[in-house]
């Protein structure tokens, strides 16, 4: 059975092949935005991380007719009043690079010193939706604190920035993706979709 997932991120790819195969969902043959050029994604004009996953998975769903699984998701930093949020991708403006974006943050960090000031959190939304329309929607979140200077060579994003708790000063962007992928926001939101994917059959 396919499931499209409603991205063209390599790195979310990347992340959820290697998820489904860690769950062993091999009857799902993975699709993702890259098999249909001519498809126009909808504008994220909700508010929230949820409302954009919804969106997003049902549009794809109903106009290319498949399974679909979409993925919201951001970084929330509460000293910054939740920047940079839902805008995580378009931070440092609409056409921005991880790079800018990482270089904005820093910036805007710059005057706070403790981890505890320093405090983040990923979040990340997940839709499943039928051509028919929303199936289920799960959120997951994981804590920790933004360091004060890119390190690693993995990932994506902010993954150079962030350090969960209990990894040390250690970023997401030192551990390799298999370690990433069974501690991430997007692990746990996949931990709570992955009984409705079992379930999934033509
Ligand atoms: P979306 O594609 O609209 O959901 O935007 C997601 C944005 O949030 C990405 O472009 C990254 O900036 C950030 N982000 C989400 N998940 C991650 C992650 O796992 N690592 C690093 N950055 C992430």
């Amino acid at each position: 059975m396919e499931l499209l997932l409603a991205t063209t991120n390599l790195h979310k790819i990347r992340e959820f092949k290697d998820m489904l195969k860690s769950k062993s969902l091999s009857h799902l043959e993975v699709l993702s935005l890259h098999q249909f050029p001519d498809y126009v994604a909808p504008e994220e004009t909700s508010l929230t991380f949820k409302g954009n996953a919804i969106l997003k998975a049902e549009h794809a769903a109903k106009q290319l007719k498949k399974w679909t699984l979409a993925d919201d998701s951001g970084l929330v930093v509460p000293a910054l009043g939740g920047e940079p949020g839902i805008y995580s991708s378009r931070y440092a403006g609409s056409q921005a690079t991880d790079a800018d974006n990482r270089q904005k943050l820093l910036r805007a960090m710059q005057n706070l010193e403790s981890p505890e000031e320093r405090a983040a959190y990923f979040e990340c939304c997940l839709a499943l939706s039928s051509p028919d329309g929303l199936k289920k929607c799960v959120q997951g979140i994981c804590e920790g604190f933004i360091v004060k200077e890119p390190k690693g060579r993995y990932g994506f994003g902010y993954d150079a920035l962030f350090a969960k708790h209990d990894y040390g000063e250690k970023t997401f962007a030192e551990l390799t993706e298999g370690v990433k992928n069974r501690i991430s926001h997007r692990c746990k939101a996949f931990e709570r979709m992955a009984v409705f994917l079992e379930n999934l059959r033509d």
